[in-house]
């Protein structure tokens, strides 16, 4: 999804909460974090993937009014209400996750998308700094940062303080997506908000940037795969060690109930709606052909999915990984 609009507005706010916890891990105390606003999950969930350990963070939560306005637009307000009832869901606000992942693959330690940054951190947003920090990841021992779009929930933790924020970290994305957001004619009209984030947290990072295109691995077992339509040049990222397979579908889809047991209807957020919704039925048609776990970006928790009707229904992760 893109940068809701009220936290455009806001200035850096202090950071406040748990600077106490971090100085007490030794680690530098490089952003305190607030508390969320909303309990949707653990700060942080570890599973292992083979050999890999796969972490998703709560870099924070919101919630946003009026859901059939985002999520099936191009249908009735009522077929999305129902919907939502039927899955034990209100039809008049929906909360938004936003869970940065961080993958640690041998010496290699990848960061998928970096979250708010500090322009939400006064909503108890933008946590992910201090949950890295909190989970023993120095931001400078971050070997890779991976992008999967250039939308600000996605890159607006790559500056601190007008600073990187993981400096010796190799940036990994889209060519399209880094063409697209960069075009002079961005810089007005409806992108312009995510390509002023742009210019500001990834253009002076540009040196650093690796490109990749679907098919090409960040690192050994790490594959990008084409996912474009929520942006131009959207990717998502299959895992694959000692046999077992993880995927992070990043926005592939963005609500767990609307986009995926409806994933044709369309979505305010989804540059090219009928891309996206062909992405979401290859994406997810594969993942419960395969049986595969995945995280997605705004999803409540890592999970599955299972055909259901002209869809998929999401399966939550419980203890499977844990015992
Ligand atoms: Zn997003």
């Amino acid at each position: 999804m893109t940068l809701p609009p009220e936290f455009t507005r806001r200035g850096l706010l202090a950071a406040t909460g748990a600077a106490g916890l971090l100085a007490a891990s030794g680690l530098r105390p490089a952003v305190a974090q607030t508390a969320p606003r909303w309990a949707v999950g653990p700060d942080a969930r570890r599973i292992r993937v083979g050999g890999f350990e796969v972490l998703t963070l709560l870099d924070g939560a919101t919630v946003r009014d009026n859901p059939a306005g985002i999520f099936g637009t191009d249908q009735p307000p009522e077929a999305v209400a129902a919907l939502l009832a039927q899955n034990f869901l209100p039809a008049d606000r929906a909360l938004f996750v936003f869970t940065p992942t961080v993958v640690r693959a041998g010496a290699e330690t990848v960061l998928f998308d970096t979250g708010l940054g500090a322009g939400a951190r006064g909503g108890g947003m933008g946590r992910t700094a201090g949950l890295l920090a909190a989970n023993g990841i120095a931001p400078d021992s971050v070997t890779t940062v991976v992008l999967t779009h250039f939308h600000g929930d996605h890159i607006g933790c790559m500056a601190e303080g007008g600073a990187p924020a993981f400096p010796n970290a190799r940036i990994v994305t889209s060519r399209i997506e880094y063409d697209f957001w960069t075009h002079p004619d961005r810089l007005s009209g409806r992108t312009e908000n995510t390509a002023r984030a742009v210019q500001a947290n990834v253009v002076p990072q540009a040196e650093r940037i690796s490109f990749i295109e679907p098919g090409q691995t960040v690192v050994p077992g790490i594959e990008a795969v084409a996912a474009h339509g929520h942006t131009p040049g959207h990717l998502a990222f299959h895992l694959e060690s000692e046999g077992q397979r993880f995927m992070i579908t990043a926005d592939a889809c963005n609500h767990y109930v609307l986009s995926l047991q409806r994933p044709d209807w369309h979505v305010v957020f989804d540059m090219d709606k009928e891309a996206a919704a062909r992405t979401r039925k290859s994406l997810f048609g594969m993942l419960a052909a395969d049986r595969v776990p995945f995280i997605g970006f705004h999803f409540p928790s890592i999970g599955f999915v299972e055909p259901l009707g002209e869809g998929f229904r999401f399966v939550p992760a419980t203890y499977q990984f844990d015992v």
